[in-house]
């Protein structure tokens, strides 16, 4: 699949495959795009802004609005797609669609709704005989860099609301599963002026660091990793960045928590997508008075999720997205037992397989859960009280999402204040989010908030207007 660049399609010298983690088959090749390229598609976006700044927001909704029901008419596709190049069970396949789906309306229906505010400058010194008024005024030029694990919703949630504000766009896919979001964006591209949309493939560590540091795109909206957030935070300079980033996620499991409602937290929480979910449960930290029957419970359960080809409707867990991911993951949780932690069931790779699996015995001080595990592992630590489970949740550097299970309102609510977490749940597991809600994490795990309506807010500037009436 070629890139899409001022609405052409655009292929260069090299090529990277796209390999189906399950088959190991060459679903398709992408340009590994020369750094030339990059002025490019800056070029295009940039050209492009006035033909999309010029069009009314009633225009731009209906836009979004025609592109969710054709993504919606293409659904079938589209799904297919995505659980080849990712490995996801088709079933998940469907319910990432069904979202992006949502975010795009989401999107549609904001695009309506940049309003400004009226300001009382009579309210300061000297403010006395102005009519004030704030804008919000699109940022100009968006680059939107997405992960693997959700590569088409991510990347709507950061270029539909780009869109809804008036900004042009430049996605760079990322290299593992690039083909949904480039097939995506070619439907964006039927509807709006070409060079609004754009892509560009290649290496992120070239491609992707030369659009970062780029002096002529005005935003870099990035989920991935924390170690290329970091970097992406020195080579920005002055442009705003939003940095959607890992997490380790805690789940707290209380004595008198509902068992069963727990275990099924875990069951969805830890090993959908094969584990590779940033909000994924990472940590379960049960209290002692209920840890024996809950892991009991868990493992049961846990034998069975069916493993299997990821386009077959019954299978629960595919592949990672790849062998060497599953590697690490192996070996993460090899070390872990190797420092007194015990496999209680899976702990088996096969190619890009890896068993979904529960492990006792953990320690805090374990890699296993200090940094942020990306496979279908639940790991167990145990407590004896709850102040105890809110310091082992807070010690780490993340602090994406975090889920609580009590039915006692006092422990529900010192866990909701003192968890460092962008979102405390109570009685759900931390992998839970709909589109709308404000999401983001505190410490490493990013600045920024996505979530359609704050999105927009993170890819606007305010102007302010002031009439002298005296
Ligand atoms: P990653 O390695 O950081 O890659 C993410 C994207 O960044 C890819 O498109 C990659 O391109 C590009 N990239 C790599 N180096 C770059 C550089 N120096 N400058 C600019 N771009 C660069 O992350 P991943 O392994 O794909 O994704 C997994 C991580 O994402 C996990 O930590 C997960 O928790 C996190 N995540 C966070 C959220 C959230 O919303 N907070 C959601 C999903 C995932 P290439 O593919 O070409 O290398």
């Amino acid at each position: 699949m070629d890139m899409l660049i001022n609405g052409k399609y655009v292929s260069d010298m090299d090529v990277s495959e796209v390999i189906n983690p399950y088959t190991n088959e060459v679903i398709d090749t992408v340009p590994v795009a020369h750094l030339n390229k990059v002025d490019d598609v800056i070029d295009a976006a940039n050209n492009a802004k006035s033909s999309l700044q010029e069009m009314s927001a009633f225009k731009i909704s209906n836009k979004l609005f025609a592109v969710c029901d054709k993504l919606k008419e293409n659904k079938d596709d589209f799904a297919e797609l995505l659980s080849r190049e990712v490995g996801k069970p088709i079933n998940e396949a469907y319910v990432e669609l069904d979202r992006s789906v949502e975010t795009l309306k989401l999107a549609a229906e904001e695009a309506k709704r940049i309003y400004g505010e009226s300001v009382p400058l009579d309210a300061g010194l000297n403010g006395k005989g102005f009519l004030a008024f704030t804008q919000k005024v699109p940022l100009g030029v968006v680059v939107a860099i997405t992960p693997f694990n959700y590569p088409l919703n991510l990347t709507i949630h950061k270029i539909a609301p780009a869109i809804a504000c008036k900004n042009t766009v430049i996605i760079k896919p990322p290299s593992d599963a690039p083909l949904t979001v480039m097939k995506f964006a070619e439907l964006l591209n039927e509807e709006f002026p070409d060079g609004v949309v754009n892509t560009i493939t290649g290496y992120g560590s070239e491609i992707g660091d030369a659009l970062v540091a780029s002096n002529n795109v005005d935003k870099i909206s990035f989920t991935g990793s924390v170690t290329t957030g970091l970097l992406i935070a020195q080579r920005a300079g002055m442009k705003k960045i939003t940095l959607e980033l890992g997490g380790n996620d805690p789940l707290i499991v209380l004595d008198d928590a509902d068992v069963d409602s727990a275990v099924k937290g875990v069951i969805n929480g830890a090993y959908l997508n094969a584990g590779q979910v940033c909000m994924g449960v990472k940590r379960i930290i049960v209290q002692e008075g209920i840890y024996d029957e809950f892991k009991t419970k868990l493992v049961s359960e846990t034998r069975k999720i069916k493993k299997g080809n990821p386009l077959d409707k019954n299978t629960e867990l595919g592949t990672l997205i790849s062998q060497k991911a599953a590697i690490q993951v192996e070996e993460t949780v090899n070390n872990a037992v190797k420092a007194g932690a015990e496999i209680l069931t899976g702990g088996k790779r096969d190619g890009a397989f890896y068993e979904a699996t529960v492990i006792d015995k953990v320690t805090a001080d374990m890699d296993l859960v200090v940094n942020e595990t990306f496979g279908p592992v639940a790991p167990l630590i145990k407590v004896k009280t709850v102040e105890e489970a809110i310091k082992i949740a807070n010690m780490t550097e993340y602090g994406l999402q975090a889920g609580v299970f009590t039915k006692n309102y006092y422990h529900a609510l010192k866990c909701v204040n003192e968890i460092e977490a962008g979102s405390v749940f109570v009685n759900k597991q931390s992998t839970f989010r709909t589109d709308n809600m404000p999401f983001g994490g505190f410490k490493n795990s990013g600045c920024g908030k996505e979530g359609i309506k704050y999105a927009v807010d993170e890819m606007t500037k305010t102007k302010l207007i002031g009439l002298n009436l005296r």
